[in-house]
């Protein structure tokens, strides 16, 4: 039976991830992220689907990151009855994702529209709450390794990938055929999650390429650089401003920050997790925390505590009100709060307060695109804007990039040689063509053979 693989996404970048496997008899989609980037480019590739919904059979969902499920809601906004195959984290966190993410376009649309009603321009949300809602209702749980019959004739598993919480490979039998998507794959050594293991009798293999040309500094220097930081926050009395995603970054470093209390490594600076979807997600990680590969110290101080994720002493803010008395108080304190890049949200209030002050720290923990402020700042820039106003930049910038959730080469290499069984053909996407060109080469090196790099639009005849 003839079997095809399209690329509808993350090929050559590294949003959107969609990617269509299809026989004569199903459809299944694996992944349905939206585009992030310029916004004129994105809505396009965000509005204009390359495959017909109504026609899947059913989505396999790797993790809840937004650039691999934000567009889902698209699907049943056209109409889509598939189900939305996850593992039961993914299930959680991907319900208050795609809420999120609906309330913000419509915010968004708002904004636009008011800023644009002397020249007319008006834009609206791709899709309602009610579309995100539907697609929530489709999401379909299930254990990682469990087999389930997706659609007629295929068998699928999730297995860890180590990326995030609930983050799976997605494995898909057909017609005697195994491919194995990686989904964003972890690294082989993380702060938190179990070591994804390459799984046997792989004939084609989609996997990631977001760090394809490097390197990530150990983990094991995080506790250090973040112990000097506080240590040196406490004698200035100052400010420590950490954006911070709200999925697994947040999580890491509070689990960081809490050990270190716990040793009693720092004076007892206040911790404030100043956004209201981090919380939700740390309570989300807090019902899973079996899903973690912590060390035994800390497996048994989870034991006699139960509370790794600091509840007790860490100050959760969900209300603005007591997010903008913050603003009021003096330092020490540590501050974590989104978004990530600094492109929105309650981190600017942070900053716009405290940039000009030489006693606050901004500390850097995520990968910062191109234009956007967190960039400016990483950068050095010492006059930004917020909200239209410039700002000087007094406060020190520290970078740490230890953090990262993604494999670097080292690992996606030695993943890929750890497969029991080579496979036939190996499609590398979601990296920025720079990344991945250095994956590919770094492979050809090695002898590894069969590799593309498909680009948009681009399809696959699998044998
Ligand atoms: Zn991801």
């Amino acid at each position: 039976m003839p079997l095809k693989i399209s690329f509808h996404g993350a090929a050559g970048g590294v949003t959107g991830s969609r990617h269509l496997l299809e026989t004569d008899q199903a459809r299944v989609l694996l992944d349905c992220g939206l585009y992030q980037g310029h916004r004129k480019e994105a809505l396009e590739r965000n509005k204009n689907l390359a495959f017909r919904p109504r026609e899947l059979d059913a989505v396999l969902l790797s993790h809840a990151h937004i650039d691999h499920s934000g567009a889902l809601p698209l699907l049943s906004k056209a109409g889509s009855e598939a189900l939305i195959h996850c593992t039961k984290p993914t299930h959680e966190i991907t319900g208050i994702m795609l809420k999120d993410s609906a309330r913000l376009q419509a915010e968004d649309a708002k904004f636009f529209n008011k800023i644009h009603k002397e020249d007319g321009q008006t834009i609206e949300p791709l899709y309602s709450e009610e579309d995100a809602e539907s697609a929530i209702r489709r999401l379909t749980p299930h254990a990682y390794a469990e087999e389930f019959e997706p659609a007629r004739g295929v068998k699928a598993r999730l297995l860890n990938a180590g990326h995030v919480l609930g983050s799976a490979m997605v494995q898909v039998d057909l017609d005697g055929r195994r491919v194995l998507f990686t989904g964003d794959l972890g690294r082989s050594k993380s702060l938190l999650m179990e070591t994804p293991i390459p799984p046997g009798g792989v004939d084609t293999l989609i996997i990631e390429s977001t760090y394809g040309g490097r390197l990530h500094e150990p983990v094991a220097d995080i506790e250090g650089k973040l112990k000097k930081l506080l240590l040196r926050c406490a004698q200035e009395k100052g400010k420590i401003i950490i954006p911070s995603f709200a999925l697994e970054r947040a999580q890491e470093i509070i689990v960081v920050l809490e050990k270190l209390r716990r040793e009693g490594a720092v004076p007892p600076i206040p911790v404030y997790v100043d956004s209201p979807m981090a919380v939700s997600v740390t309570e989300v990680f807090n019902r899973h925390l079996d899903a973690f590969s912590f060390d035994d110290e800390f497996m048994a101080y989870v034991a006699k505590a139960g509370d790794p994720f600091g509840f007790e002493h860490i100050h959760y803010v969900r209300a603005s009100e007591e997010s903008k008395k913050l603003n009021e108080m003096d330092g020490p304190m540590v501050i974590l709060s989104a978004s990530g890049m600094c492109e929105g949200g309650r981190i600017l209030h942070h900053l716009r307060h405290n940039l000009d002050k030489e006693n606050t720290t901004v500390l850097i923990v995520g990968y910062q695109a191109a234009g956007t402020l967190g960039r400016r700042l990483a950068d050095g820039e010492r006059k930004v804007k917020i909200f239209g106003m410039e700002q000087e930049v007094w406060a020190k910038v520290e970078l740490m990039h230890a953090f990262s959730s993604h494999a670097g080469q080292d690992d996606l290499t030695g993943f890929i040689r750890g497969l029991p069984q080579k496979p036939k053909r190996i499609f590398l996407v979601h990296g920025d063509s720079d990344q991945r060109q250095a994956l590919a080469e770094k492979l050809a090196s090695e002898g590894v053979g069969g590799v593309e790099c498909p680009g948009f639009g681009d399809s696959f005849d699998l044998l």
